[in-house]
């Protein structure tokens, strides 16, 4: 299928209807596509038109459990295939996303709001973890040594950690499932996939593809429900289960770090992040606006990585300000399927009131509206690309994840309190460091306290580097050569001494 941006309404909408139609609506598990057990259904909209565009089989805790036998049924087997098979559907798989490129942008952007251009790049993004742990699955090396006291020896070997519960967000509904399917599969280990409420077509396409790719049945399942608690509930009760991967909020991260206890369950935590940008005086102040505008609009703001706070040597503040508010007042708001446009909704009706009560609250607290400011009017959830100057340090929209297109500037003076500023929150996943100066880079970077550093460099996600977080942004690294291991488990066999 070929989409562009340029298509008449028409003509538009009966490509959209077409691929809609070609999404499957039921539960897959055991390689089978079912209804719910007791018939139950949600819908799912379009952000930018509040339209319903699909109704999907909503799991309840019975097919949770079901999934789970299917997963749990196939494990052993699956844990003896050869890792270079487990390569080469991925990296079918691979071949098949991309295929199919225009299909998944489509269906991200119809779902998720995102513009189609941005949409066409997390499919890229997403397609690279397939690829990438497709030359993974052959290189996950053991080792063998000899004890330090020279006789016994050391064999270490890594083992799939078994049946996993994989539970992703709405904001990137492609990239959040390939980071952890692809490893998983890679590794040996079975799926259960619940995928957001909001966004679940593009985990439902997704599975369709892994099941052409030749991924056996029972391998992944996918339970798209209305209630994630009571898929994840009954599941993480079972002894069955060995691992919960979750990406969402950290509220409710920790939620399920509590309930994992319970069976000890392995956990991989991506939660959220307020990530600082900070620009010093000796930045490039035209690749700093061009850097602010990618960390902060990617995704209307929605994303955890997101630029959440711009920490601005007082010296340029004025400068970066005023460059960075006229490259917000160009962009346009709309459907992110028509021509030239540049940013989308925000997901529903209470993001979009959560993200003016927190610019309402700055403004009180002594903010400017440099630009911006205000919910879009008309249908859909749209709001004006917003950046504010002279935020005050006790403004809430500093200590809270936006999830949103606004840019709150505040302004420091030496480089020991620019440090100072970005660490002053409980989250640590993403930074963005704009300086000319090396030295500085490496100094400033030892001494913040994230998981993910950009230098002069607005997007940092990539397949081969390990994304993840510290403090309350998580636990755990997805992509890079440590994404593998948060699906293997290891084993050490203790060899008597040959010689004795
Ligand atoms: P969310 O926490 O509301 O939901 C995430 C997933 O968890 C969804 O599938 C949801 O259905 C499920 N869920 C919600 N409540 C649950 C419960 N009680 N038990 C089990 N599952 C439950 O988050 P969201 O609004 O979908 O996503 C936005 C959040 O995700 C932000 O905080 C963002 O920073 C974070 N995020 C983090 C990363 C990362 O890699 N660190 C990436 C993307 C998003």
């Amino acid at each position: 299928m070929t989409v562009t941006s340029a298509l008449s309404p028409a003509a538009s909408t009966e490509l959209e209807s077409s691929l809609l139609a070609s999404v499957p609506t039921g539960l897959l598990i055991g390689g089978q596509w079912r209804d719910a057990s007791d018939g139950g259904t949600f819908d799912v909209e379009d952000p930018a038109t509040g339209k319903v565009l699909a109704t999907l089989a909503s799991a309840t805790s019975e097919d949770a459990l079901s999934a789970l036998d299917a997963a749990d049924g196939v494990q052993a087997a699956w844990a003896r295939t050869a890792p270079r098979e487990r390569a080469e559907i991925l990296r079918r798989a691979f071949e098949l996303v991309t295929e199919r490129a225009e299909d998944f942008a489509l269906l991200m952007t119809l779902e998720m709001g995102k513009p189609l251009a941005e949409a066409r790049g997390e499919v890229a993004y997403a397609a690279e973890f397939l690829r990438w742990f497709s030359e993974e699955a052959v290189r996950d090396y053991g080792r063998y040594l000899t004890t330090p006291e020279g006789k016994n020896k050391i064999l270490v070997q890594h083992k799939p950690v078994g049946p996993c519960l994989l539970i992703t967000p709405w904001n990137f509904p492609l990239a959040m499932a390939t980071r952890k399917v692809a490893p998983a599969v890679a590794a040996g280990c079975t799926m259960v996939l619940k995928p957001a409420k909001l966004t679940p077509l593009t985990s439902q396409l997704f599975a369709q593809v892994m099941t052409e790719a030749g991924l056996p049945a029972g391998v992944l399942n996918v339970v798209s429900s209305s209630s994630a608690s009571s898929i994840s509930g009954p599941l993480m009760k079972d002894a069955r289960l060995r691992k919960v991967s979750f990406t969402g909020s950290t509220p409710v991260g920790k939620q399920l770090m509590a309930e994992a206890s319970r069976n000890v369950l392995r956990t991989s935590m991506e939660l959220g992040g307020n990530a600082p940008f900070i620009v010093f005086e000796d930045a490039d102040l035209d690749k700093a606006v061009q850097g602010a505008m990618a960390a902060k609009m990617r995704n209307m703001g929605e994303a955890c990585t997101a630029a959440n706070r711009f920490l601005v040597h007082e010296s340029v503040a004025q400068e970066f300000t005023g460059k960075f508010a006229e490259a917000m007042k160009a962009l346009r708001p709309g459907r992110g399927t028509e021509a030239g446009v540049t940013v989308g909704p925000l997901i529903d009706a209470g993001a979009r009131k959560d993200v003016h009560a927190l610019v309402e609250d700055a403004v009180t607290a002594g903010a400017t509206v440099v630009t911006g400011g205000a919910p879009v009017d008309g249908p859909g959830y749209f709001y004006q690309p917003t950046v504010l100057a002279g935020v005050s340090n006790t403004a809430e929209i500093l200590r809270t994840e936006i999830f949103g297109p606004v840019a709150p500037v505040t302004t420091f003076s030496t480089e020991e309190q620019a440090i100072a500023m970005a660490n002053a929150t409980e989250y640590g996943l993403a930074a963005y460091l704009y300086t000319r100066d090396y030295e500085r880079m490496f100094r400033v970077s030892e001494q913040i306290e994230f998981g993910m550093v950009g230098f002069n460099a607005g997007v940092i996600s990539n397949a081969a580097a390990p994304f993840g977080g510290v403090k309350q942004s998580g636990l755990g690294r997805e992509g890079g050569s440590e994404g593998i291991t948060e699906y293997t488990t290891t084993q050490y066999i203790g060899i008597a001494d040959p010689y004795a």
